[in-house]
């Protein structure tokens, strides 16, 4: 089954203790639709302005995303730059720029319509329900945000939250939006606004799928070299997403695998800059990597 995404595509500057990125390809669709192409079709939304190269819509046609839906419009695309200190866990922002994305007005091409799995990513959340509203029938839908949008549009990304299968932030914005310290409290909080489950991304120390009656936890993979941090998320939720289409496997089981298949691919965005890595990974390496997880979690039972 595919997946429709919508998002931003954006030039990203990022200065991390290893290094510097500048104006380099980022964006929340960007990441997700990457890593879901490992697993599933993806058919992405999203605007660029006219300065947009080329070269980075044949990148993703080349990964077999369906880009009919990337507007390209007259002035800047989306431009976001952030630094990272020795903590790679959370990204400071220096400076976001909506630019083309201020006047955007996703228009679903008909064959998106139909979509049975919808991902909305982190972008204005009036641009997240407008596309929700168009989606005649999805099977699941999960949605994701960041503080930029918990403190400018609270009203709107509430409404959004309360509309999707699945919740899928970091731990800082389960606290900013709940005002909650305790994760698991504010994670109550989250599901009680109407969402089924609720995934907390927690950086190096892992994920946390909660539901209002279980708890699941899978490890970060331990990386000796961890260079850019930016798109973690998206690319984590890209493969959790992509994992989901393709299997259409909703129990609490196939929820629980593609928890790992999204940490997996999290795992290796950030060995490398923007989304050089994604450019050289392949499949093997991905379940390789799944096998080692299984492997980092595995111990024996006590018997009574
Ligand atoms: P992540 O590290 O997975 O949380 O996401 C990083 C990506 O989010 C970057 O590539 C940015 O271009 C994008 N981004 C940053 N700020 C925003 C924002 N306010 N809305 C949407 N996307 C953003």
């Amino acid at each position: 089954m595919s997946i429709v995404v919508v998002g931003t595509v954006a030039f990203d500057t990022v200065e991390t203790p290893f290094g510097r990125g500048e104006h380099v390809l980022g964006g929340s669709a960007t990441y997700f639709s990457t890593a879901a192409s490992f697993f599933t079709d993806v058919s992405l939304v999203a605007v660029v302005g006219d300065d947009f190269p080329e070269e980075h819509v044949i990148f993703l046609k080349s990964r077999n995303i369906d880009t009919t839906g990337l507007q390209r419009n007259p002035g800047k695309t989306f431009r976001w730059s952030g630094r990272y200190g020795f903590d790679l866990n959370e990204a400071q922002t220096l400076d976001t720029q909506l630019n083309v994305l201020m006047d955007f007005q996703p228009d679903l091409p008909e064959a998106y319509r139909d979509a049975e799995y919808l991902f909305l990513a982190n972008i204005d959340p009036d641009l997240q329900m407008n596309v929700l509203e168009q989606v005649r029938k999805p099977k699941l839908v999960a949605c994701d945000t960041m503080n930029f949008w918990i403190s400018s549009k609270p009203d709107a990304l509430r409404k959004v939250l309360q509309k999707v299968d699945i919740v899928v932030i970091n731990e800082g914005e389960a606290r900013q939006i709940t005002g909650e310290a305790n994760l698991v409290k504010a994670a109550r909080q989250i599901i009680a606004l109407g969402c089924k489950r609720l995934v907390v991304k927690r950086g190096e120390y892992g994920v946390l799928m909660f539901t209002a009656e279980s708890v699941f936890a899978a490890p970060a993979y331990p990386l000796e070299e961890v260079f850019d941090p930016t798109g973690a998320g998206d690319t984590f939720a890209g493969g959790f997403m992509g994992y989901l289409a393709n299997t259409g496997d909703l129990s609490e089981e196939g929820l629980r695998q593609a928890i790992v298949f999204g940490s997996v691919m999290a795992s290796y965005n950030v060995e490398d800059f923007s989304l050089n890595r994604m450019k050289r990974l392949d499949y093997h390496e991905i379940q390789t990597r799944f096998r080692s997880f299984k492997g980092l979690t595995n111990f024996k039972d006590i018997s009574y």
